[in-house]
């Protein structure tokens, strides 16, 4: 799986010549680009193995580097160093050290899923961006993304009761990533809710605040989805060689 894309290679790896003749002929500059030799030996052998084992990643061994998923990307379209096609590459050649260099950046794909339906192999390249950035997560090689916290909340709140009280998700959210819970967005979508809606359903949206409703019976539905999550949470932590209940 050779890589050609100018681009993708780091610029203290290229190497030109201000003047250069050879065999009679001027090379200079751009002509004469070269790409610095490098030996890697710390390969991670298990790294494609590591991602598939993570919700999302099952289906990188069948990429084909068509790069489809890149050209359809929302993110890449505004940031070119973006590359979900390059990273799937990386981490299917157990490149980890590489992968590791735009850890910061990976955890910001927006799920749009455009990725997922141009790829020609069922990769689900969208997924495999969720499960490298939960990797890293795991790993300890980031923090744990706004989508991560978001998640976290959303599911907490379902296993809690049953139901989603979307305000609370959302204030939770704030609170936990830090953010002031008044925002001029919030604040003029709020105001736009009180014009359209009757005054009933917004009471009744409030009193929800206040009461908190659960599903009838959920306690046993409860009790088998906690199971379920430690089971798949301790899965995972094993595949990456974790050990219980370390983050
Ligand atoms: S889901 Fe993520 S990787 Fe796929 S196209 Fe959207 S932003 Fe890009
Ligand atoms: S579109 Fe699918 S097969 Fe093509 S590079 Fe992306 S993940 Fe691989």
């Amino acid at each position: 799986m050779p890589i050609h894309e100018k681009s993708l290679i780091r610029p203290e790896n290229l190497r030109t010549n201000d003047n250069l003749v050879i065999e009679g002929m001027d090379v200079s500059g751009h002509w004469s680009t070269f790409i610095e030799g490098r030996s890697i030996t710390d390969y991670n052998e298990n790294l494609q193995d590591e991602i598939a084992a993570l919700p999302g990643g099952e289906n990188i061994h069948r990429c084909w580097q068509c790069g489809s998923c890149t050209n359809a990307c929302t993110v890449n379209a505004i940031n070119p160093e973006f590359n979900p096609r390059y990273w799937i590459y990386l981490i299917r050649l157990g490149m980890e050290d590489e992968l590791l260099r735009d850890k910061d950046i990976i955890w910001q794909c927006v799920s749009c899923n455009k990725c997922t339906y141009a790829c020609p192999r069922d990769v689900a390249p969208e997924g495999v961006m969720k499960a490298t950035a939960h990797w890293l997560e795991l790993k300890g090689h980031t923090p744990k993304s706004p989508s991560m916290i978001f998640d976290e909340g959303f599911s907490s709140q379902v296993f809690e009761t049953g139901k989603i009280e979307d305000s609370l998700v959302l204030r939770n959210f704030l609170k936990d990533t830090g953010q002031p819970l008044r925002q001029p967005w919030l604040e003029s979508m709020i105001l736009g809710l009180i014009k359209r809606f009757p005054v009933f359903y917004l009471i009744r949206l409030g009193l929800m605040q206040v009461f908190r409703p659960k599903t009838k019976g959920w306690g046993r539905a409860r009790k088998a989805i906690e199971e379920y999550v430690h089971e798949v949470e301790a899965a995972n932590r094993k595949a990456l060689g974790l050990k219980e209940g370390a983050e």
